[in-house]
């Protein structure tokens, strides 16, 4: 029997990798998704413990009411009536801080304003200028807006904005600056390096709207999968990509752990480009390109402790709480030992079963991988159950104690409603994701670069594409924008926009 050659095979099943599937199968084409591990999804993966979901990677989704953005697009994907959602508080945000002080970052740009400026009133000035600024500068990245345009970005001057100049610009009060760039472990921007579009395009998403996902994120990759078979594709799992086959320099046949090859026309990568490059070969790039990725910095990795809670312990918040120990709330690659962690963001997922006790608790702060280098040669998934030294579980431990006294502060009576702790660290999200470092968002954006920040999809090997977190920008929303800015090297991206925008 003939090998079967897809029009498209796409490496890894993140949401990048599943929406290009979706998108291509939805315009006739032949798709195969490959996933090493058991779960689909990449970050949207979820985990259960004592029969408690807790999410992985996506918390809370933007700009998710009928006509925004992302409702838009989900629309396309037939995400909005198949996964099961939930709006978040007005207040989706609280920003606290060691002293005790507490602000909200709130729903639509009005109440946003009106509810900072009745905590800052001699800031009205600042704070409507912000909000100003972000919502113009929001409005030059057409896809965001679902618009037409033949470029994907906005101007060089505009990307090679600071994001703490600008806010630093507008007012002396060191507590609405924290305020205002409280939610900063959404996109781990360092006060160095952030750049402005990055804090504008996230912060703005939220302010839209902000939901979650009742009863975990991984709804939208089954969901996408389901979809991409409908529609002839398959997507599979436990298939690991461990090399590649080239004929006059390009890509023919991509090699799995378990033996087996899959031959294509084209090649879609939705891992990490440093990663991609090493698999397929060095020899078959030119140096600076090569180069390019390899030396690339990643945004910071986290700690996250994900605790079971007694049953009817602790309230389900329906909003997020960022919480910092001091005003400094950017992202400090260089954190000591002993001041970490010097802030964290704590959410209760929501569950269907019930509103208003929550069944768990995650905590998440930075970490930088360097704190566990030491076990790197260690892996452990699902589909490669190794085992970790004792010396890391007991590396654990004493960090989940550590974050555990700094959320006391913010939730004394926390302990007190503790069932089980689970802990993941760099490791956990490197061997899941497939990273080399376990990093959060992709590659460290930085202001100065302008438009070096962004990645193109093309690649050296002219049948050879990249799409995800390490292109545009990372988050769901930013994912999805990448899966169109990739799919539009195939198809016209004009007529793709339309038929996203009339999507029933
Ligand atoms: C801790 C954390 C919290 C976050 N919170 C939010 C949030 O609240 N809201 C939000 O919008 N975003 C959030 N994000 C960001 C968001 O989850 C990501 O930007 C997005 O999901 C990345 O999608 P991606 O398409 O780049 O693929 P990824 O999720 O990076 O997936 C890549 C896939 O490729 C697979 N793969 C890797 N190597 C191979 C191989 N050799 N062969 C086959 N498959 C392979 C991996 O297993 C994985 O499934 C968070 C991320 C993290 C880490």
């Amino acid at each position: 029997m003939a090998e079967k050659v897809y029009d498209f095979v796409i490496i890894g099943s993140g949401l990048g990798g599943l929406q290009c599937a979706y998108i291509l199968a939805d315009h006739g084409f032949s798709v195969c998704v490959l996933e090493k591990n058991q779960q689909l999804g990449g970050s949207l993966q979820v985990f259960s413990r004592d029969k408690t979901v807790f999410d992985t990677g996506v918390h809370y989704l933007p700009a998710m009411d009928e006509g925004q953005p992302l409702h838009s697009y989900f629309k396309y994907f037939g995400l909005t009536d198949s996964v099961k959602w939930k709006k978040m508080d007005s207040h989706f945000d609280q920003i606290s801080f060691d002293d005790g002080s507490k602000f909200h970052h709130a729903s639509s740009w009005n109440e946003f304003k009106k509810s900072l400026i009745a905590d800052f009133s001699k800031e009205e000035t600042a704070i409507k200028t912000y909000s100003e600024t972000i919502q113009k500068l929001v409005k030059t990245f057409p896809l965001d807006e679902l618009e037409y345009n033949e470029k994907d970005h906005t101007d060089n001057a505009i990307l090679e904005l600071s994001a703490k100049e600008f806010i630093d610009g507008l007012t002396e009060n060191e507590k609405l600056r924290a305020v205002l760039t409280g939610s900063n472990l959404l996109y781990a921007g360092s006060a160095e390096k952030c750049p402005l579009y990055i804090h504008a395009l996230v912060t703005n998403g939220y302010v839209q709207s902000a939901y979650r996902c009742v009863d975990g994120g991984s709804q939208l990759a089954k969901e996408l999968a389901k979809r991409i078979r409908e529609k002839g594709g398959e997507v599979l799992r436990r298939k690991k990509v461990i090399g590649f086959e080239l004929e006059n320099e390009e890509i023919r046949t991509v090699i799995t752990e378990d033996g087996e090859c899959y031959s294509g026309l084209k090649f879609i990568s939705n891992i990490q480009p440093k990663v991609l490059l090493q698999l397929v070969g060095k020899e078959h790039f030119k140096l600076s390109f090569y180069n390019r990725f390899q030396k690339a910095r990643n945004t910071l990795s986290s700690f996250t402790v994900h605790i079971v809670c007694k049953p009817n312990s602790f309230q389900y918040l329906n909003h997020n709480v960022y919480h910092h120990t001091t005003n400094h709330v950017w992202a400090k690659p260089d954190y000591s030992e002993s001041e970490w962690p010097l802030q964290f963001m704590l959410s209760t997922p929501a569950s269907s079963k019930s509103d208003e006790f929550a069944e768990g608790i995650s905590i998440m702060t930075y970490m930088r991988f360097d704190e566990v280098e030491k076990w790197k040669d260690s892996h452990k998934t699902i589909v490669s159950p190794g085992e970790r030294p004792s010396e890391y579980e007991e590396f654990k431990a004493e960090k989940t104690e550590q974050l555990l006294k700094a959320v006391e502060k913010r939730f004394p009576e926390i302990r007190d409603c503790i069932q089980s702790i689970h802990a993941s660290t760099p490791l956990t999200y490197r061997d899941y994701i497939g990273s080399d470092d376990g990093n959060m968002y992709g590659t460290e954006k930085d202001f100065r670069k302008g438009m070096a920040n962004f990645i193109a999809p093309n690649t050296k090997i002219p049948n050879l594409w990249l799409t995800g977190q390490y292109l545009n920008l990372h988050g769901v929303m930013g994912v999805t924008i990448s899966s169109i800015i990739t799919c539009s090297q195939f198809l016209d991206k004009k007529k793709l926009l339309e038929r996203i925008k009339n999507a029933q």
